[in-house]
């Protein structure tokens, strides 16, 4: 396994093909949230610099080659960068298991699959065709599906190479250009991505990466007169700030939110497969999954077997330092998070919910007696409208509420404003589909957890998104349609 290569590292902006310090030199500090040792110096963008990154792109957009290449052109290059990220994979997910505290193996596990966001949209724009309108000899009229000019990338830091990727392939595909803008807690993957668009024969201008803070950094870049669209994954209340800031020059904005999905499970329920995805469901990444299944609804007649069993098996998680082989569990990302987390303890006290497990720090080595680390905690919670059970914690802090009836189950999942998903264990077909129509989220899972095909939609219902990504939707969202009428005669 590789670790991590010790060093303090310097992380610059990445403005038209180039690093560059930051305009007043301004740094600010990446931490391992595992030890709380300083791993990286980030250069901190001014407004000044956002505005560079921004008129790189457009220009790049403009008058580069970006653009007007062939699509096969274009399409070659990405596939050549999803090749790079392959060949360095290692030294990738090094980085993210460093800064996120996430165990390197699952963070090394994650890297194909960004470099797959790249290739899939590569071959996909590739093949994707415009549609025509016979209308007699008379016309002829069809559609083109062009590129819409600058896009601000805006990620979160749970997962952050893989999701920055998950917004560039599609915008690169067809043609647009990007300033990309990673969470200020992860910056040092991504950092990467303008050396390694250069290396694969990306012009420069194309990919811009500028690092600071949301409502400095992400301002500025929302509100910029020459950002046409933002792509936009992290929190709803940042969204709300995004779409203000961007309504003055009225950006097309695709948002991926937050979510606190209910993971039902019925008494006719296989609890050999429901305990194990549940429990991934649960404390993957340390619970900060916008897709964890943190509402575990359990039809009472099963409940105090699931709750011997899911307790079982969250105790035998181990829990302890990211680089280390066979580790399931690290710390959750920062000083701030881990108070965030961490005040739900408090309030779930207050709201009178039964610790079942977890709740403190666990055991651990001396150099991780500084690390952001919680054991893997379960409540059980009857009033299903607590803030322990409608608040998005997004941390390793899950919630057992139990149900009786299938329609009681329902009004549960549903009594919530997110709605990016939602998971059901049961051996009935019919039921399962009952559920999977009437939960209002974008992705049901049936009897699985967290299983993806890129072409599929991806996103939120009610305050969980706006719009979707996947397959031929991000497309649309990257391009424009455009109609044609030619007359004949
Ligand atoms: P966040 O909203 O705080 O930050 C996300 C990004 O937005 C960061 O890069 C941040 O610097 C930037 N930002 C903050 N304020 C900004 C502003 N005013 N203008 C522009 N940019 C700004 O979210 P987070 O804490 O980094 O991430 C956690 C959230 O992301 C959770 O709610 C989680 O559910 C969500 N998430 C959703 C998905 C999805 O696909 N639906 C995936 C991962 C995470």
């Amino acid at each position: 396994m590789t670790k991590l290569q010790t060093g303090v590292k310097e992380v610059d902006l990445y403005i038209n093909g180039e690093y560059v310090k930051s305009s007043n030199q301004a740094t600010f500090e990446v931490k391992n949230p595992a030890t709380q040792e300083v791993i990286a110096y980030a250069s901190e963008a001014t407004k000044e610099d956002v505005d560079k990154a921004c008129q790189a792109a457009r220009e790049a957009f403009e008058h580069g080659p970006w653009r007007t290449m062939t699509v096969a052109e274009r399409c070659n290059k990405l596939r050549r960068m999803a090749e790079i990220m392959l060949e360095r994979k290692k030294e990738l997910a090094s980085l993210d298991a460093a800064d996120v505290g996430k165990p390197y193996e699952m963070a090394l596990g994650m890297i194909p699959r960004a470099a797959k966001n790249i290739s899939f949209f590569a071959d996909f724009f590739e093949q994707q065709g415009g549609e025509a309108y016979p209308m007699d000899d008379e016309y002829l009229n069809y559609t083109r599906y062009e590129p819409v000019g600058v896009a601000s990338l805006i990620t979160p830091w749970n997962v952050p190479f893989m999701l920055t990727n998950w917004k560039l392939g599609p915008c690169l595909a067809a043609g647009n250009t990007a300033v990309i803008k990673p969470a200020e807690t992860t910056p040092l993957s991504v950092a990467l991505l303008g050396e390694i668009a250069k290396e694969a024969g990306i012009p420069d201008g194309v990919v811009n990466v500028v690092h600071g803070l949301g409502n400095v950094v992400g301002t500025a870049l929302t509100e910029h007169p020459e950002v046409d669209l933002v792509s936009f994954t992290g929190s709803t209340a940042t969204a709300k700030k995004i779409m203000e800031n961007g309504a003055a020059s009225l950006k097309k904005v695709s948002f991926e939110l937050g979510g606190k999905a209910a993971n039902i499970v019925f008494e006719d329920a296989s609890l050999e497969k429901a305990i194990p995805e549940s429990i991934r469901a649960a404390f993957m990444n340390s619970g900060q999954v916008c897709l964890a299944g943190s509402r575990i609804l359990v039809q009472r007649s099963i409940l105090d077997e699931f709750i011997e069993k899911f307790k079982e098996a969250a105790m035998d998680l181990k829990v302890g330092d990211p680089q280390e082989e066979g580790t399931k569990m690290g710390p959750v990302v920062s000083e701030e998070h881990y108070k965030k987390v961490t005040s739900y303890l408090d309030i779930a006290k207050e709201e009178n919910a039964t610790l079942i497990c977890g709740g403190k720090r666990p055991e651990l080595p001396e150099h991780l007696q500084t690390g952001f680390y919680l054991e893997p905690t379960v409540y059980v919670q009857e009033d299903h409208t607590t803030r322990l059970c409608q608040e998005e914690i997004f941390g390793p802090v899950v919630t057992i509420i139990p149900f009786d009836t299938e329609e009681e189950a329902l009004h549960i999942a549903n009594d919530t404003d997110y709605g990016l998903n939602g998971v059901v264990w049961t051996e009935n077909l019919q039921r399962a589909h009952r559920i999977s129509h009437n939960v209002r989220a974008g992705t049901i899972w049936v009897n699985c957890w967290f299983v993806r095909d890129l072409r599929a939609p991806f996103g939120g219902f009610k305050k969980s998104g706006i719009g979707r990504e996947g397959g031929h939707h991000s497309i649309e969202f990257f391009t424009e349609a455009k109609n044609i009428c030619i007359a004949l005669k």
